[in-house]
């Protein structure tokens, strides 16, 4: 079973670990907190269900399918609501329990037209992406001079003279980084752009693209709520030959967008249970989202997620008996732009005890770190976690895990998280554009990630462990 892939990927994160040395623990470091026991019966049945998760067929299947039946699914569209009815039907035929939509209502945002070009001093096209939220140009398009910022700070520095009646252009490079920490620094720009440029008078926004490719793939994205001036990312091929006109002089650009929004979108959320034997009520989360940008088809981002924590269940689901807790999938609607379908399930669901949430959203790649956000009294459990997944070359990570913003609410009420942390070296390469396809997954990887998710998910279902979650209050019995 060991791969290239694999043995490659190992090596990646030997020398990615380097940065961060692991400290020699001193004193009760979390590193000498020795596992919780796991039975010999419960070991069985890990060690099963991570070698079915390396030979598993259904991740890549679904994720095929998805791809290939529905394409892609831009939150509070038709394709989205066909997507719901794709993965109700998937499951149902998967024999999962309780599987269902819970709809609610979105602001809704559409492109239809999204173009520009170098109108001087030479001509050509330019690749770009309307972004999440960005309002339309005047018909027709605009016309400016392009003003080119380093980044966000040299913006909110820059007098507004500087920036009036112009076109502003945030020409920041994202770093490539193993833990997508990268990413978080660079998507500032999407939001920040117009939230800086419109009060100095700028006429629009256009970003070098959140991404990590050297391709002429332009990458979408939110820009945020309230959204004052159009607003577009540029593929980074033709954010360089900006770069090198700018050089001589000033440059010309014709940016022409037309966008849609709708007050009255329905997005909805999907999902599925496998039923606890002994503790119904207990709830183990396992999140991805089924709305995708709409350029690519949504393979890495999140049809993966989909595929990897479903494929995981179904391994659980065809277990001679059921684990005692319940372990339920949530796949998402409305993720993209702001994370609106998590929030709509903490609000349906915040009477329910959720012990446990994990989430899949960072493509395909390999798991390569474990980090959980336990309560102190826990530890032995993370620990208990590292020695089940590092068959699967997994590591150890902190106890500071995000989670991810499915489960942001979950964790908001009280739900204690984990990060099945996977490789993100290439996803930004691919990420909200259109080579976002099923080329970009590694079946290999896949099927690694379901492995991991598969012994995660029974582990914490067949287990009695306090994780540290809140309990809900018990509801005021009625008179
Ligand atoms: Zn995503």
């Amino acid at each position: 079973m060991r791969s290239l892939a694999l043995a490659l990927a190992a090596f990646a994160t030997s020398a990615a670990a380097q940065t961060p040395a692991p400290t020699p623990a001193p004193a009760p470091q979390p590193a000498q907190i020795q596992p919780a026991p796991v039975s010999a019966d419960v070991q069985r049945t890990i060690d099963r269900l991570r070698e079915a998760g390396l030979q598993d067929v259904h991740g890549y299947e679904i994720v095929r399918d998805l791809v290939s039946e529905i394409g892609p699914r831009l939150a509070g569209s038709a394709q989205e609501a066909r997507a719901r009815d794709w993965a109700v039907a998937m499951l149902r035929a998967a024999r999962f329990s309780n599987v269902h939509i819970e709809t609610f209502p979105i602001p809704g945002w559409s492109w239809q037209r999204q173009e520009a070009r170098i109108v001087s001093p030479s001509q050509q096209r330019l690749v770009v992406a309307a972004l999440g939220n960005s309002p339309s140009t005047p018909a027709g398009g605009l016309e400016a001079e392009i003003v080119r910022f380093p980044d966000l700070p040299t913006l909110d520095a820059a007098p507004e003279a500087a920036v009036r009646g112009r076109i502003v252009f945030i020409d920041e490079h994202m770093t490539r980084t193993q833990d997508a920490s990268g990413y978080g620094a660079a998507v500032a720009k999407r939001s920040g752009c117009p939230r800086l440029a419109a009060p100095k008078g700028a006429v629009a926004c256009m970003i070098r693209s959140v991404g990590t490719d050297t391709h002429r793939f332009a990458h979408q994205g939110s820009a945020g709520r309230n959204v004052a001036i159009p607003t577009a990312s540029m593929s980074p091929a033709d954010a360089e030959t900006l770069d090198a006109l700018l050089e001589h002089g000033p440059v010309r650009v014709h940016l022409e967008l037309e966008t849609t929004r709708n007050p009255d979108a329905q997005s909805g959320n999907v999902i599925a249970d496998i039923r606890g034997r002994e503790r119904p009520d207990e709830i183990v989360l396992l999140a991805a989202h089924l709305d995708s940008w709409d350029l690519g088809q949504g393979a890495i981002d999140d049809g993966a997620g989909v595929a990897i924590i479903t494929a995981a269940a179904r391994l659980i689901n065809a277990l001679p008996r059921h684990p005692r807790r319940t372990i339920r999938l949530l796949l998402a609607g409305t993720e993209e732009p702001g994370g609106l379908g998590g929030d709509a399930y903490g609000r349906a669901h915040a009477s329910e005890y959720h012990v446990i949430a994990a989430e899949s959203d960072l493509g395909a790649d390999r798991v390569y770190r474990f980090n959980t956000h336990f309560a102190e009294s826990a530890l032995p459990y993370a620990r208990a976690f590292e020695r089940a997944l590092a068959p699967l070359g997994v590591v150890p990570g902190d106890n500071n895990a995000d989670g991810g913003t499915d489960i942001g609410a979950v964790r908001r009420n009280g739900a204690p998280v984990v990060d099945l942390q996977q490789d993100a070296s290439r996803y930004f390469d691919h990420h909200h554009t259109a080579d976002d396809t099923l080329a970009a997954i590694d079946p290999e990887q896949l099927r690694q990630n379901v492995a991991a998710y598969a012994v995660f998910a029974y582990l914490a279902a067949e287990s009695d462990w306090d994780f540290g979650a809140t309990r809900p209050a018990a509801p005021a019995a009625s008179p």
